[in-house]
């Protein structure tokens, strides 16, 4: 069985972030049965929880209401494995298709543990890529599981961790999946937009994003409560909502190739994703200035040190000239940054405390 859809784009996965209960699982499904986008009803059994102490999914017992979503609804379902036994249940109780959970594709041991349960089996695995930008993890992974099982490999993008980006949960640094794309031409490419936004607000702009990119399909967090969901509550919609999302999508099919590196909108989306990181990483250099604004302030120090400026200029310079830029554009660039730190801090340092 094909993950793409074949006369329709975006192919659509949909489902909760965790089942909860088996009303729960099958109001949802209920309600996506009529979408003609969807392909899988999607939810998570094992939840793979940063932090302990939070629901950490019904397990093994909800295995069993996908499969009668499947029988009853006549529905293919998918889930998330993160190890050999869960990869036996998925073959054991006949579930179409698995994925492969970011915080499990950063590990080639338990990659290859699920891809060895998988052997000879014929199951479709998705590979979400894993929590950080490499993207050798992320072909390694689809290799092993290609080499295990005779079905469908494809990839799901679905963000990157990041410790200065704030607007997205996870940075979708765009140029990983357009390198996957040119490495494997072939395979199909999804976006999960719901675990790149962490919020519902983004959700139609990164959704468009891939659509431009020219991928193939999108796994969507669904729940008819979105606010009482278990896991994931901020970044789920309702099935109607997911509908207008879909509808509001602009699908150019002039763009099939548009992933390949020679694609001028590949490039301008590459690009587009390098400035967002730029002025993230301005607007953090910003709060920082803002900080040392505070400390001058009740330390009694001056805003300007010579001295500091100084070594910023020689830093730079050495860094941008390894870097192969120009001087003189590095020499204004750090000239209008420093300009701006300094009228930050003193802005901080003029404030009433
Ligand atoms: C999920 O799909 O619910 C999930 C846990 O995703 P990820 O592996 O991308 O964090
Ligand atoms: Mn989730």
């Amino acid at each position: 069985m094909s993950f793409k859809l074949e006369n329709r784009r975006p192919t659509v996965i949909a489902g909760p972030c965790s089942a909860e209960n088996i009303e729960q699982v099958f109001a949802t499904a209920r309600e996506l049965q009529s979408n003609e986008n969807l392909k899988y009803f999607r939810a998570g059994l094992w939840k793979p929880r940063t932090r302990p102490n939070s629901f950490e999914g019904v397990g093994a017992e909800g295995i069993v209401w996908l499969s009668e979503v499947q029988k009853e609804l006549g529905m293919s379902v998918m889930t998330e494995v993160a190890n050999a036994e869960h990869a036996e249940l998925a073959l054991k109780h006949s579930i179409d298709a698995v994925w492969i959970g970011a915080r499990t594709t950063v590990s080639p041991f338990s990659v290859q543990n699920i891809a060895d349960a998988l052997k000879g089996t014929s199951m479709p695995v998705m590979v979400k890529n894993p929590m950080h930008a490499d993207l050798g993890l992320w072909l390694g992974a689809i290799e092993r599981f290609a080499a295990s099982t005779s079905g469908e490999v494809a990839a799901l993008h679905r963000g990157f961790s990041n410790f200065t980006q704030h607007k997205y949960r996870n940075a979708p640094m765009w140029e990983l999946p357009i390198g996957l794309k040119s490495e494997l031409p072939d395979v199909s490419l999804f976006c999960d937009p719901s675990h790149i936004c962490g919020n519902t607000e983004l959700l139609s702009l990164v959704s468009q994003k891939a659509m431009d990119l020219g991928m193939d399909g999108l796994m969507l967090e669904t729940h008819t409560k979105p606010h009482e969901a278990l896991s994931d509550a901020s970044q789920q919609i309702t099935p109607e909502d997911l509908q207008k999302l879909i509808a509001g999508l602009e699908i150019r099919s002039s763009l099939k190739d548009s992933t390949s590196d020679r694609d001028l909108s590949a490039l301008r989306i590459k690009m587009d994703s390098i400035d967002e990181q730029l002025m993230e990483l301005l607007s953090g250099r910003m709060e920082i200035a803002k900080l040392m604004g505070e400390f001058k302030k009740e330390e009694g120090l001056t805003v300007l040190h010579l001295e500091r400026w100084r070594e910023i200029l020689r830093t730079r310079m050495k860094w941008s000239n390894e870097l192969g830029l120009s001087e003189e554009f590095i020499l204004r660039v750090l000239e209008q940054v420093h300009k701006e730190s300094i009228k930050v801090q003193t802005d901080v340092m003029n404030q009433d405390s």
